[in-house]
């Protein structure tokens, strides 16, 4: 089991290009394994790869959103591929492991078909309806460098620069306590 630390914004990691997986060996199983185990550690919904600062494109998705049972792993999207996306929208407020409290409104399309490949190595096809959907579009544009701060204005982007960066002043001072 390794819990790693999320990466935080505005860390410039969150950006970098992501690359393909060429196959699911040994690696790429212990980078899931790890995504996992930070992904419940954190109560997150999914998780993406550059989140831990790796860029291998592979997201996770919590098995009960992809609809499966509680009990099952989550699910592993390696190499994902958005082939569709519904006309119709939703709004609601999304979060984001490296985005700590914060939340924003974003409009996404309200369905979505995504290909992947599995942890298994084989490939498959998901439909998402609703939060669903959120998650899977959420996840896929960590992997393109694409990130909550790109759907506000440059006001509010500093806003919440300030804000997380006095949550990281916080935390080294916490640190420094407990050394
Ligand atoms: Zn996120």
């Amino acid at each position: 089991m390794a819990v790693r630390p999320v990466v935080i914004w505005p860390d410039p990691r969150l950006r970098e290009p992501s690359v393909a997986v060429t196959a699911v060996d040994d690696s790429v199983r212990a980078l899931y394994r790890d995504l996992c185990d930070s992904m419940y550690a954190e109560n997150g919904l999914g998780m993406a790869s550059l989140q831990l600062g790796d860029t291998r494109k592979m997201f996770i998705v919590e098995p009960k959103l992809a609809g499966l049972s509680e009990t099952d792993p989550p699910v592993a999207f390696i190499n994902p591929e958005v082939l569709e996306v519904s006309d119709e929208l939703q709004d609601s407020e999304e979060g984001c492991l490296s985005f700590p409290d914060i939340y924003i409104k974003v409009k996404r399309p309200m369905r979505t078909r995504v290909r992947a490949m599995g942890i298994d190595g084989k490939m498959f096809e998901i439909e998402g309806e609703g939060l669903l959907a959120r998650c899977l579009l959420h996840e896929n544009d960590h992997l393109t460098g694409k990130l909550l701060v790109d759907f506000v204005g440059p006001l509010k982007r500093q806003m919440i620069k300030k804000k997380l960066q006095r949550v990281k002043e916080a935390e080294a001072d916490g640190d420094e306590a407990e050394a």
